[in-house]
């Protein structure tokens, strides 16, 4: 199998994050798994060290905190090998009404979701510009193309990524780096087992014409999709939603 070079995916222990890491392996990427929580760290751990061996390592971060950042990816081309593929999965997800969100809660959605995907694209990307390229997937969401209830900050936040998406995309074609963006709809994942109560998950199976939420992995083929150049090499600037039809949803017939 050819050799891909190295894919960083953050927020990779768990989650949208994880599916993705576990099928690139599959593909011939070598894997820098970097996430903020050391008990993810470890289940992914457990998880993929039997399928990547040694093509897979990891590393903890915080994608917010610039230091750490730089931190968690030095060194990682000399010991491991060129990175030509970014995933910025790590991300957090709150529920909460207009009124009731305070300006720690918005900051702090932003720091991570939006400004963590800035730093750490900029970082990666230095380190592709150097050596000829590579490709960028951010994982924005639905909520920030729609105007979902509850989610002010959060829907702000992936409003942002989607933007920054296309600014990226622009400003970094010169240097043959392609910047993309996944939007998926709802997801069965540890944040939306949080997240969504009863009467939240009613809501979306109601408006989404797939009438389901998708597993993890259905995510996966999307971020692999985007990351190869042998198949994507003039897909640049575009943000794909992965979300049973909910973006192009209007008036649906009742569910059940
Ligand atoms: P998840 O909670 O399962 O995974 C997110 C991971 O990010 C966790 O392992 C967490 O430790 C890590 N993380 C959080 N803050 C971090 C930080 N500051 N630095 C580094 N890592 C950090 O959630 P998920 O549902 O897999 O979400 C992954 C991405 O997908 C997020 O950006 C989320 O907003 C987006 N998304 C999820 C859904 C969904 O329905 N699950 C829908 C649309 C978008």
């Amino acid at each position: 199998m050819a050799d891909r070079g190295v894919a960083v995916v953050t927020g990779g222990g768990s989650g949208i994050g994880l599916a993705i890491a576990e099928a690139l392996i599959g593909e011939g990427w070598k894997l820098l798994v970097a996430d903020l929580s050391a008990d993810a760290l470890q289940a992914a751990r457990t998880r993929l060290e039997p399928r990547g061996g040694d093509a897979v390592k990891f590393v903890q971060m915080d994608v917010a905190d610039e230091a750490s950042v730089i931190a968690g990816l030095k060194g990682c081309e000399d010991k491991f090998g060129e990175v030509r593929g970014l995933v910025n999965s790590a991300g957090i997800g709150r529920d909460v009404p207009f009124f009731d969100t305070s300006v720690q809660l918005f900051r702090k959605i932003l720091d991570i979701n939006l400004v963590g995907t800035f730093a750490v694209s900029r970082e990666v990307g230095r380190l592709m510009k150097a050596h000829g390229g590579g490709a960028i997937v951010n994982i924005a969401s639905v909520s920030g193309l729609r105007g979902n209830i509850g989610r002010s900050a959060y829907g702000a936040s992936k409003g942002g990524v989607v933007t920054l998406t296309q600014v990226m995309a622009c400003e970094l074609a010169p240097d043959n780096i392609r910047v993309n963006a996944i939007a998926p709809g709802p997801i069965e994942t540890p944040m939306v087992k949080e997240m969504h109560n009863d009467a939240v998950r009613a809501g979306w199976l109601q408006q989404v014409p797939q009438r389901r939420y998708a597993a993890p992995e259905e995510i996966a083929g999307a971020a692999s999709f985007l990351l190869d150049s042998s198949k994507s090499s003039f897909v640049t600037g575009q943000i794909l939603a992965v979300d049973g039809g909910f973006t192009a949803g209007g008036l649906l017939p009742p569910y059940p």
